[in-house]
Formats: structure tokens, sequence, C-alpha cells
């Protein structure tokens, strides 16, 4: 490529609102065959509701809300502060909240008035040895409709099963579209459910999804894509997205995310519209296709 293809196809992205923080990104995304997003704050908005909570114990709604956002007032999750919303609404949330322990990938949990509280994915439940009874149909249900089944127990017995959904941001379908378009394979990698993770890439038309990854098994799942030497772009918002981003042969960044994933990027969509994407490969392809 020429310097002044370079420039010009720079000068055109960012008047799309795609800024290339190196001319090579020009050029890499070209050779792009895989487009890997993250899910929350990617392709959703990363504002999940709290939108069912099923009671498994003798305790009112109110009670079990009150405890939950207790523990998510410490939390700093997207999914923290839908509990915490709900929970303000119910009433005053107990300030009486000790040994806090945020258990990465998994969820939380602290001590409440003197209960132990317990909140997350099945997972914890599972590592933390409490038993989910036949709840399996109700999550599966829930995850089912692309929402997020959470358990609460309370001193190690379950309390309820809750759902959290988080909406797709109005562009992602036509971005997604575009992607195939363009030829490209979509791919999700995600923390969240298998279940719902699987319900959303339906819903989306994404290829393949990689679910239920840990915060720091993201970079394995970008070489698992990259396996066959196929070239990978990834597009994420998080911290736990940067080094993803600095693994995959092109990193984009969503301008209204992180400052920590903007600066491991080499791409920065300057609005949160995922139709940047397809606006940044597009004047990838034509202005390396100039110069030939
Ligand atoms: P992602 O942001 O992709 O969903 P995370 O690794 O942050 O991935 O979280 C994975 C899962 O852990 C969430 O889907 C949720 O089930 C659980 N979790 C994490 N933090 C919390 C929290 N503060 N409250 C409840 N559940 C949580
Ligand atoms: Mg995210």
């Amino acid at each position: 490529a020429t310097p002044t293809s370079i420039m010009v196809g720079t000068g055109r992205a960012a008047q799309l609102g795609v800024l290339f923080r190196q001319g090579d990104a020009l050029q890499s995304l070209q050779c792009v065959k895989t487009v890997a997003l993250d899910k929350t704050g990617t392709l959703t908005k990363g504002k999940p509701e709290l939108t069912d909570l099923v009671l498994m114990d003798d305790l009112t709604e109110d009670e079990v809300l009150l405890l939950i956002g207790a523990v998510e007032a410490r939390s700093e999750h997207p999914i923290a502060q839908a509990i915490l919303r709900r929970a303000e609404a119910a009433g005053p949330v107990p300030g009486e909240v000790s040994d806090f322990q945020s258990h990465t990938g998994f969820g939380v949990s602290a001590t409440v008035l003197g209960r132990k509280v317990t909140l997350g994915a099945d997972r914890l439940m599972i590592r933390d040895g409490i038993d989910l009874g036949d709840t399996g149909r109700i999550a599966s249900e829930m995850a089912k409709a692309g929402k997020t089944p959470l358990y609460a127990a309370l001193d190690g017995k379950l309390a309820a099963v809750i759902a959290v959904a988080d909406p797709i941001k109005p562009g992602t379908p036509e971005a997604i579209a575009g992607l195939h378009d363009l030829g490209l394979d979509v791919a999700m990698i995600t923390g969240d459910n298998r279940g719902t993770a699987d319900a959303i890439a339906a819903q989306l038309g994404i290829d393949r999804v990689v679910a239920e990854v840990l915060p720091d098994g993201k970079v394995a799942a970008i070489d698992k894509l990259k396996e066959g030497g196929n070239r990978i772009a990834f597009v994420g918002d998080g911290i736990n997205d940067a080094p993803a981003l600095a693994q995959a042969d092109v990193g984009l960044a969503i301008g209204t995310g992180t400052d920590v994933a903007i600066e491991a990027a080499d791409v920065v969509l300057m609005s949160g519209d995922l139709r940047g994407v397809v606006n940044a490969i597009d004047v990838s392809q034509r202005s390396m296709a100039n110069i030939r």
C-alpha cells in the first residue's frame, strides 16, 4: 500500500467515525476472515434490567431484593446495577454488609444483616455446594428468551431464580448482516450462560459462539479462532477485553467503552454503533483494492 492510499483510507474512515490508530491496521483489516465480538456492552447495550424473580423459599420478593441489593451495592458489574435499581424501589437497602467478595466471572457474596447471601451464575452455586433443586427448567426458559438466569441463595439455601435482560443495540442486526454481506464469519465471545448466548446468537444470525468464558479466557478464545491461520478481528468495550483486543490480528474498541480497551485497540469506533465495524472493513477493502 502506498502512504497516499493509507492516508486517503484513514481519512475516509474518520469521516465515518472510525479512527485508525495505526495505518497498518487498514491493511490487516482487509485480510480478516472472522469478526469476533464481545456480547455485553458490544452487541448489547450493557445496561441490563431485572425481568423475572421466581421465589424458591418463604421470603417475600422485597425481602430477597433488599438482601441481594445490599450485596450488589458493592459490585461494579452491570448486572449489579440492574439488581440494585430494583432493590432501591423495594425500600431502604441495608448498609450492614460484611465479608463482601466478588468472584470474577461467577458472581458475588457477602453477609447482610447476619445472613450469608450468594448471588450469581449456576457455576457459583455448584462451586459452593448449593442445591439448585429442579430449577433447571425455569433457568433454561429464561435463557431461551435471551435472558441471563441468576441464582440467589441465603445461608446456603436457594432463595430465588432471577433473570436479567440486556437489550441488543439498535445498529447490531444491520451490522451483523453487513459483515455477512462482506463474506465474513461472525463469532461471539462471552462470559454469559451458554443457553443465553446461543439464543442471542440465533436471533442475530451469528455463526459461532464461545460462551461461559472466564474473564482471563478471552485470549485463549481468540487463539482458538485463529487456528489454521484464520485472521481475526475482535470488537470489545470492557477492561477484560483489553488482552483479547491486543491478541487479535485487529482489535476494535467501542469509543464509549473503557479507556483500557481503547488503549489496547488498533481501531476505535467513535460511537457505540456496530455499523462502524462494517464501515471500517469496507474502507479497508476498498482502499487496498484501489492500489493494486
Ligand atoms: P459477561 O460480562 O460477559 O457476562 P462476566 O465474566 O463479567 O461476563 O460474568 C459472567 C457471569 O458471572 C455473569 O453472566 C453472571 O452470571 C455472573 N456474575 C458476575 N458478576 C455478577 C454480579 N455482580 N452479580 C450477579 N452475577 C454476576
Ligand atoms: Mg463487554
